[in-house]
């Protein structure tokens, strides 16, 4: 079998409402999605984190260098690619753009073998993954204590067990948001919060915490993502658990926080940490260090299909009668692609979400959408 061709597609929407983390300001959601043809009539289909017309611009370059490969071979074709980048991409764009390309060759090789990825990378674990609702993002204009607030207790109304918020702006607004929001949703509920690295060392901790009383799972990106030193210091100065990596891409990218124990729970992105290829290593590093895996989601069905054949090949560590099972990340900000781009839409019932049975990512693309059914 032999590569024909790589296509690139835009997907772009425009908010009906402006969103803000501490890090960014979301006006559009714009994601880039790879598909893979054969000259045995198989397409497969992967998704790039990160912006999409430059991931676009470095799949389009890694193009040439696959057409014509074997797409069955992925790890030879990961590793002459990543090759091929590496004296100027050894992070970044390059991993994020090699993660697409690596989830359709995966696809495909589902496809030609009429199995699950998840069965291809060793066997499922899990079969159904409870999803957790990513939302409580600052909306321009409205009272952020109170909407964040409704807005988690409409979650649970929907059946989710559990629920992350946006802080990282300023510690004393945001512990009102927090204490608001575990107020809304009683004590049952999970609760985890992500200041998408706007704090400063002294401000991570000093919320973490104040934010103890509030049972948090875990408290992600505290401080900038080049810090790793800093990142250590709020880990062992405040008693809430630490989560990061959706901005280090790649092995090489993991490797330092790991061995640094820079966190306790390691979130790498299938569609930004290399792919499946790259995503079993990193799931092995965690393993080897005793850290636990956690995986980043940002993107339309074609991720929530990727991310949950990983979680669910993802080994107990440690097996047990009733291991811990890693979530899965449903983002519920507006994003019409996460549902549209699908013919079967991946929702979760009662807050639970079922791994895709059929060969490779286990959907089906409906077009209508690439055509720009969604405006
Ligand atoms: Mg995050």
């Amino acid at each position: 079998m032999k590569i024909t061709a790589i296509t690139t597609h835009l997907l772009d929407h425009k908010l009906d409402q402006r969103f803000e983390s501490a890090s960014s300001g979301f006006d559009r959601r714009t994601h880039l999605l790879v598909e893979v043809t054969t000259d045995a009539g198989l397409t497969g289909w992967g998704e790039c984190l990160g912006p999409a017309r430059l991931n676009a611009a470095v799949v389009q370059g890694m193009a040439t260098l696959l057409i014509g490969q074997n797409p069955l071979e992925t790890e030879k074709r990961w590793i002459e690619v990543y090759h091929a980048f590496r004296d100027q991409g050894q992070r970044g764009l390059t991993i994020t753009a090699l993660s697409g390309i690596d989830i359709a060759l995966w696809d495909i090789r589902g496809k030609a073998w009429n199995a699950p990825v998840s069965t291809l990378l060793g066997g499922r674990f899990r079969e159904q993954v409870t999803a957790y609702a990513t939302g409580g993002f600052r909306k321009p204009g409205r009272d952020r204590v109170a909407d964040i607030a409704a807005e988690v207790a409409g979650y649970k109304a929907e059946g989710f067990k559990a629920a992350k918020i946006k802080i990282g702006f300023d510690v004393e607004e945001d512990l009102e948001v927090i204490a608001a929001c575990r107020a809304a949703i009683g004590p049952e509920m999970r609760l985890m919060i992500d200041a998408n690295h706007g704090y400063d060392t002294v401000e991570a901790i000093r919320l973490g915490r104040l934010a103890e009383p509030y049972d948090i799972d875990w408290f992600e990106e505290p401080v900038l993502p080049e810090h790793l030193d800093a990142y250590a210091d709020v880990r062992s100065n405040q008693p809430i658990p630490v989560a990061g990596g959706e901005t280090w891409h790649g092995r090489w990218g993991m490797k330092d926080p790991v061995e640094r124990r820079c966190v306790d729970i390691l979130q790498p992105d299938i569609c930004g940490t290399g792919g499946f290829t790259e995503g079993r290593r990193i799931a092995d590093m965690c393993a080897l260090h005793g850290i636990r895996l956690v995986p980043h989601v940002w993107g339309t069905g074609v991720q929530l299909a990727a991310s949950l054949h990983y979680i669910a090949a993802l080994p107990p560590n440690p097996p047990r009668p009733e291991p811990f099972s890693p979530m899965l990340e449903f983002d519920r900000t507006e994003m019409p692609f996460r549902q549209s781009i699908l013919t079967c839409p991946i929702e979760p019932v009662a807050g639970v979400l079922t791994v895709p049975g059929g060969p490779g990512l286990g959907i089906e693309i409906d077009r209508n959408t690439l055509l720009g059914g969604v405006r």
